[in-house]
């Protein structure tokens, strides 16, 4: 709504309409998409796929590298495997005025709460298709190469998989890539000369490559917790080892007879052996890696101005543009832990009204000092580098900061009590939070709130 910001940037200046390209066509790149064409813009969204949804596009097909380390490997875009529930309502899962609802009319739908991984995906076929995406999105396209030209445009050349490879320049380029796609592998003492099979999550699809297998899981994520369970039915052994574990630990999970937890590995031997550090020693057949990704954007060549190091995609501000290529170049799904459709479309919201001026940017220093002053705090209280984009403790700040930067209302209320309550709920009843849970007030306040959108 260009007329209703009281943030006008350059009230004098009529809004400009930039040619924007969007990278990938997943939850981030389509309601990117949405919100620069909502401002003006007009836009082109590159899809290496066929099809809409990044990590919602569930296949069968792994990579030629279970572990994901070779450089030559075939890429399989999504992380998804076949029994994933989301792990968020429906309620706060989807953006904001686009209502994340059970349709009773859709019979081969999935009306539960923490629904399957295809409702998902067919959640975004639908926003894509009510706000008529998919004709702007050229799919099978690859970006394989963004840089800069004169006059602060972007070259972006793309490799089709019909058709010729194309070079093209735009205004600006906004990355939704996603980031759950080039795995980070757990260091483990003496893994060269290990024998066994080793697979990272990223190509976890079913348990049924685990069945009577002794498995070592590392990690304690969603996917790990989720992963752990699927093949504890199978599986001879799952023995998870965890680095948040205290380190004498060696204990039953309950509810499991063949599922035990440790602290992280001391080392792995050659004759099969995983040693862990209460002295304990299993002889395991696979080692599933449920370690977390890399940011990963191999087509971006910014001289070095945009870096990847040890996890923190930098510098930028806000997680988003990185000061000294701003406001022409802007990430979209930098930060973890969140609720992250909401976030994309604050996000994109407000990348695309500074596109059109309507909203300022503070200058390249200042927003440079903003970041130098962001790491040094993140730095004396002590957290790591690779958790600079997990906001999760202040995700709602930083959404409403986002949303009075754009002249937009703030979070409601439900949302954030909502997240708090699943978390709760999760550490409450285990698996069972899915089934089971005491927000039913917080339902009924997000259901009153969804009236407003009737689409
Ligand atoms: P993606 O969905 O990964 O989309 C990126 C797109 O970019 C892809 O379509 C890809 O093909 C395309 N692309 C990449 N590189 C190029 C290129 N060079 N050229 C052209 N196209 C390119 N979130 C939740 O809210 N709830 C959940 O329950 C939940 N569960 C999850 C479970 C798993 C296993 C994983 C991996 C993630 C989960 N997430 C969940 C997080 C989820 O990733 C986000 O919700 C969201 O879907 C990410 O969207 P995105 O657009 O940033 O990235």
């Amino acid at each position: 709504n260009k007329t209703a910001s009281a943030l006008s940037a350059h009230p004098t200046m009529q809004p400009l309409s930039r040619h924007v390209a969007v990278i990938g066509a997943g939850a981030a790149g389509l309601v990117a998409a949405r919100e620069l064409r909502r401002e003006g813009h007009t836009v082109v969204v590159f899809e290496r796929g066929d099809q809409i949804g990044g990590t919602w596009v569930y296949t069968p097909e792994v990579e030629s590298d279970p572990i994901g380390l070779h450089p030559n490997r075939n890429i399989v875009h999504s992380s998804m495997y076949q029994s994933l529930r989301t792990n968020l309502p429906r309620e706060i899962m989807g953006f904001r005025d686009y209502p994340f609802a059970a349709k009773e009319q859709d019979e081969d739908g999935d009306p539960r709460r923490f629904p399957g991984h295809r409702e998902v995906l067919k959640y975004l076929n639908g926003f894509a298709k009510d706000f008529g995406i998919c004709e702007i999105v050229r799919f099978e396209s690859e970006v394989v190469f963004v840089g800069l030209v004169e006059g602060g445009k972007w070259k972006v050349k793309s490799k089709r998989k019909r058709g010729d490879d194309m070079e093209e320049v735009y205004d600006a380029v906004v990355v939704c890539n996603g980031h759950f796609t080039e795995p980070r592998v757990a260091q483990i003492p003496g893994i060269s000369s290990w024998k066994g099979k080793q697979v990272h999550s990223h190509n976890y699809r079913t348990p049924e490559p685990f069945r009577d297998q002794v498995v070592i899981l590392i990690g304690s994520s969603a996917s790990a917790i989720d992963i752990s369970r699927d093949i504890a039915g199978v599986a001879k052994e799952v023995h998870i080892a965890s680095r948040s574990v205290a380190t004498e630990t060696m204990e039953k999970k309950p509810g499991y007879d063949n599922m035990w937890l440790h602290s992280m590995i001391k080392s792995v031997h050659e004759d099969g052996s995983v040693v862990f550090p209460d002295g304990s020693v299993v002889l395991a057949d696979i080692i599933l890696h449920c370690t977390g990704y890399k940011y990963h954007f191999p087509f971006l060549e910014t001289n070095g101005i945009v870096t990847v190091d040890d996890n923190r995609v930098g510098p930028l501000y806000k997680h988003i543009f990185p000061p000294a290529l701003a406001p022409s170049l802007s990430f979209v799904g930098i930060p973890f832990k969140v609720v992250p459709f909401a976030m994309y479309e604050f996000q994109s919201k407000w990348i695309a009204g500074i596109l059109s001026n309507r909203i300022a940017l503070p200058s390249k220093e200042e927003m440079m000092e903003d970041v130098q002053i962001f790491c040094s705090l993140q730095e004396a209280s002590g957290i790591p580098k690779r958790f600079t984009h997990m906001i999760g403790d202040y995700q709602f700040e930083y959404d409403d900061w986002l949303a009075s930067h754009c002249g937009c209302p703030v979070s409601e209320e439900w949302r954030q009590q909502m997240w708090l309550a699943t978390f709760k709920n999760a550490r409450l009843r285990g698996p069972l939070y899915q089934e089971e849970w005491d927000d039913h007030h917080l339902i009924l306040q997000a259901q009153e709130d969804f009236r407003k959108y009737t689409f």
